[in-house]
């Protein structure tokens, strides 16, 4: 049976992990007090519900199917945030994930049980002032405070080695763990761009300028390696 996950909020936040949800084929029920939020989704999501997620009685009745994953997006709103979490644990929910705008409304979700927060601004602020710091830093995921994934393009030194040559693994303590790179092939009498992504890089594979290494570390090995100190 297929998974039901409800989306509570249907900011751009909300929306979106609504609609992502909808595309890979899940089914979701879709609330928010706002007419014109509920007939914007009403017909790509499974359900969707006009009501205030605050009252208790009203979101147990409209969650009248079991409900496995809750996506409360919320962040403007602590007050309704917390209520809507806690008829959601009374409700039997297992997994709870809660948007967050400030530290003190996910340190409250996560006391009253959530199983994540997310904090949209703050990681997509992080990200970008990454990829400032660093022109060569394309994209960037915290793992673990301290360590991190990221996307670099190939420093120039590098250009025309093979991963066993370059020595980025013992040199730079950071394991290679994708390499993309742009191609042009013709198609039907056209030249099209694309990209290709080998994600088993092996030690023969050679890596030129233009490439993109996507790698895991420690932050200070990254920043060391792709410049940003
Ligand atoms: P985003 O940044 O994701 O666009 P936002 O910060 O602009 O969101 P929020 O205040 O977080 O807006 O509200 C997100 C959505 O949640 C809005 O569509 C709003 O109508 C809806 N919403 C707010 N409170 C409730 C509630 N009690 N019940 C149902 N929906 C609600």
């Amino acid at each position: 049976m297929k998974r039901l996950f409800a989306v509570i909020g249907l900011g751009r936040f909300g929306y979106s992990v609504a609609e992502t949800l909808l595309k890979k084929g899940c089914e979701v029920l879709a609330i928010d007090r706002d007419e014109e939020k509920i007939q914007a989704i009403s017909e790509i999501a499974t359900f969707a519900v006009q009501c205030d997620a605050t009252d208790e009685r009203a979101l147990k009745d409209v969650s009248t199917q079991n409900v496995d994953v809750a996506v409360v997006s919320i962040g403007e709103n602590v007050e309704a945030s917390v209520l809507i979490v806690q008829t959601l644990k009374d409700m039997g929910v297992k997994s709870i994930v809660a948007k967050a705008v400030a530290p003190i409304q996910g340190k409250i979700l996560k006391n009253l049980g959530v199983n994540e927060v997310i904090y949209p601004e703050r990681d997509t602020a992080i990200r970008l002032a990454h990829r400032l710091i660093s022109p060569n830093v394309l994209e960037y995921l915290e793992l673990a405070p301290g360590y991190s994934i990221e996307e670099v393009s190939v420093p120039e030194q590098f250009s025309g080695l093979s991963l066993k040559e370059a020595k980025i693994q013992d040199k730079h303590n950071l394991n290679i763990i994708g390499i993309k790179k742009q191609v042009s092939r013709m198609v039907q009498g056209r030249m099209m761009k694309g990209e290709t992504f080998n994600f088993t890089p092996l030690p023969d594979d050679v890596i030129e300028k233009g490439d993109v290494l996507v790698m895991i570390g420690k932050e200070e090995d990254l920043d060391r390696f792709s410049g940003a100190e």
